[in-house]
């Protein structure tokens, strides 16, 4: 494939605006550009209407090492506010700018690039390659949740997520993730008869008041990714100033760290409002929206170790292996019945998430060496390992 195919395939899945939905139409894209070789297996795995995940798996019997993208991106936000249309995918120079163009279209782009041109060339893998193309990675990491229940992490050796660390660091360990919301319910009545109401906010604030404390015991530190996080982020209550309150509540987000795995922190948080709830009036409810478990990893696994001695030699450069403070769909992948490691190294610059999002397109074709040489070093080593 020619540097301007590559990056019109990039351009054009800057063009289907698949904010945080219709990631259907990115996964009938991409399954167009496998459509012409009969030896891939192409399957859609559909979340909800216009959002499907896509999987695609090519090679043959060996050990098998899953390529991970996801389709959805964040929104624009102001679009007058961008120098370059967001959603056109304009070139200037070595730049092409659009939302996902560093998060993570191109990481997308040149794992799928990947495997069409192993099949273009007909290149003979040790193994097995499983793109695992995700929705709603930016909304809670549900596509991945939903693939690896259906079991397509299971066979899974190594998985590669080309989210955008940049090409000089391979993620190994990561943070989890907790949003929580606590809603407190009181009973409303005219402010001059406080007594025959319940104060609703008051009764959050009892909430607010020990929970901090709680969280503040949690004193170890991970060496790479710091200590655990909590924040509350949001609260809200009351109708008027001359009523009782009948609702109010808060969320917060917590970044956990591997010593403490989510199920230590939702034990604490259900018996705090537990406890609460024996006071008389008391009526606090808890609820969580799509938690993600922290990441070990392994600075020395094999495929850690692969991908930094590959990324040196293409890049020339000093790869660094490092932690992630934020969640990824590999959180979800781990929970797959296989033991496997899952590292983060893609294309990516400083602009994921913001105004004028953009790739060099220098590095989107350097990731895409990288990644053909990664796959089949990383095949044959495992194989390897394996038969000895
Ligand atoms: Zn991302």
């Amino acid at each position: 494939m020619t540097p301007q195919a590559k990056i019109e395939i990039l351009q054009h899945l800057i063009q289907i605006p698949s904010v945080n939905d219709h990631e259907a139409q990115v996964a009938d894209y991409i399954a167009s550009l496998f459509a012409p070789y009969p030896q891939a297996q192409i399957e859609k795995v559909t979340y909800a209407p216009g959002r499907d995940n896509l999987v695609v798996t090519i090679g043959q019997d060996g050990p098998q090492l899953g390529l991970c993208g996801h389709m959805d991106v964040v929104a624009a936000g102001d679009e007058s506010a961008w120098q370059h249309a967001p959603f056109a995918g304009e070139v200037v120079g070595d730049q092409l700018f659009g939302r996902g163009a560093s998060d993570m279209k191109s990481g997308l782009a040149a794992i799928v690039i990947t495997m069409l041109e192993f099949l273009e060339q007909g290149t003979s893998l040790p193994g097995s390659i499983r793109l695992l193309a995700t929705v709603g990675e930016e909304t809670g990491e549900y596509g991945a949740a939903q693939l690896t229940d259906a079991g397509y992490a299971d066979q899974l050796a190594g998985l590669v997520i080309a989210e955008p660390s940049g090409l000089d660091n391979v993620v190994y360990t990561a943070r989890g993730v907790i949003d929580y919301k606590v809603v407190s319910t009181g009973k409303g009545v005219h402010s001059a008869q406080p007594e025959k109401g319940i104060n609703a906010i008051d009764n959050l604030m009892k909430f607010y008041n020990a929970v901090g404390p709680v969280m503040a015991k949690h004193t170890k530190t991970d060496p790479v990714l710091g200590s655990l996080l909590h924040n509350v982020d949001l609260i809200s209550g009351g109708e008027q100033v001359n009523s009782i309150p009948a609702h109010a509540e808060l969320m917060a987000n917590m970044r956990t760290i591997p010593a403490y795995p989510n199920q230590v922190i939702y034990d604490e948080l259900e018996a705090l409002i537990a406890q609460l709830n024996q006071e008389p009036g008391v009526q606090l409810d808890l609820s969580y929206s799509f938690p993600e478990e922290a990441i070990p990893g392994d600075p020395n696994a094999p495929l850690v170790q692969l991908a930094k001695q590959i990324s040196d030699q293409i890049c020339g450069h000093e790869t660094k292996v490092v932690g992630s403070g934020g969640a990824n769909d590999g959180a979800e992948f781990l929970r797959a019945k296989a033991d496997f490691t899952s590292i983060e190294i893609g294309p990516g610059s400083n602009t994921s998430h913001q105004v004028d999002e953009y790739i060099s397109i220098k590095e989107y074709l350097q990731a895409i060496e990288f990644y053909e040489a990664l796959v089949p070093a990383f095949l044959k080593q495992t194989q390897a390992t394996v038969h000895n």
